[in-house]
């Protein structure tokens, strides 16, 4: 068994290819709702719905996010009857926000609702939201304190941060599934995603990080960060603003109490030997996923690495 923590588009990625190499049937995909946000009375699950849509093969490949040839006749509406429309979401995304939360006004957990949403997807991926509570990522800026999906899309991530809150995480107990597939894995990989706002998040969540020491899983991180710097998002603001140095080594440090292997980007080679001084081994690779080849070969040296 395969486990995956995942936050969006980088993780979404990887996983495409992970998908091509290994059964569907065998990966977990334990997924961060941080970012999860209600909207015109709708639950949105953005990273859910990123890692769903991409595998199901429907995701606007260009925007990474939403579904291929979507429209926005909806928002245009919204926007003429006067409502703020500054988060982006198609005709098609829009009845995926529907059918969710009347699942969740039945009754359905979270976890629940992301099966059925799945399996009429057609997906045999088994993905579960890190929690079924509530769980909210709040940054903490010079211009107040602010949803992160208003400090992200709303306000484009212009403010200075001074800080990140997750709101809820003293009480939010991980979805049915997620510590069972962190324990019972042989390999539990950290996908290619923001280390604040995606991993860090998962990682917050009660027992989560202490199932993850314990897992007897060959465990392995994709770095985000290539050249220095985030391929797109704003881990680096995150980053400083937590008084964070902005590098591999620096997401290396956020794992060292659990990570086995790094594959670190062959442009950050230079910060090899500082990662490998933690006690982690280090693999280098290119990382930059384009063409579905980027994310099989990707795919494959984790896979190999953990001899699997
Ligand atoms: P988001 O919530 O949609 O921003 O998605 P994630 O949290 O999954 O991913 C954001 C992170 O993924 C950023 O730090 C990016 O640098 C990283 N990322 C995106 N594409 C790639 C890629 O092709 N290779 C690598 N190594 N990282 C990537």
């Amino acid at each position: 068994m395969i486990t995956a923590l995942a936050g969006g588009v980088g993780a979404a990625k990887f996983l495409s290819g992970l998908i091509r190499v290994v059964p569907e049937e065998e990966l977990t995909v334990i997924v961060n709702t941080g970012d999860d946000i209600e909207l015109y009375g709708l639950h949105i699950s953005p990273d859910l719905d990123i890692v769903a849509y991409t595998l199901a093969g429907i995701v606007d490949e260009e925007k990474g996010w939403g579904i291929r040839g979507d429209t926005f006749h909806c928002l245009e509406m919204l926007r003429k009857y006067g409502y703020e429309t500054w988060f982006n979401l198609g005709d098609r995304d829009l009845a995926t926000h529907i059918h969710r939360t009347m699942l969740l006004k039945r009754g359905l957990r979270l976890s629940q609702a992301t099966r059925e949403i799945c399996r009429s997807l057609g997906l045999r991926v088994n993905i579960i939201p890190m929690t079924d509570d509530r769980f909210e990522t709040w940054i903490e800026t010079d211009a107040g304190l602010m949803h992160f999906q208003e400090y992200l899309v709303r306000r484009g991530a212009r403010d200075r941060v001074l800080g990140v809150k997750y709101v809820g995480a003293e009480n939010a107990a991980p979805a049915e599934g997620v510590i069972d597939a962190i324990l019972s894995s042989d390999l539990l990989i950290i996908c290619p995603s923001n280390p604040i706002v995606s991993i860090g998040t998962i990682l917050s969540v009660r027992d989560v990080r202490e199932a993850i020491r314990r897992s007897r899983a060959c465990k392995v991180a994709i770095s985000p960060i290539v050249s220095g710097a985030p391929i797109k998002g704003p881990a680096d603001k995150l980053m400083r603003g937590l008084g964070l140095e902005v590098s591999a080594f620096s997401v290396a440090h956020l794992y060292r109490d659990f990570l086995n292997v790094f594959v670190l980007d062959q442009r950050d080679e230079a910060e090899k030997e500082r990662i490998e001084g933690l006690g982690i081994k280090v693999i280098l690779a290119d990382t930059i996923m384009r063409t579905l080849e980027d994310k099989v070969r990707l795919a494959k040296i984790v896979l190999r690495e953990c001899g699997l």
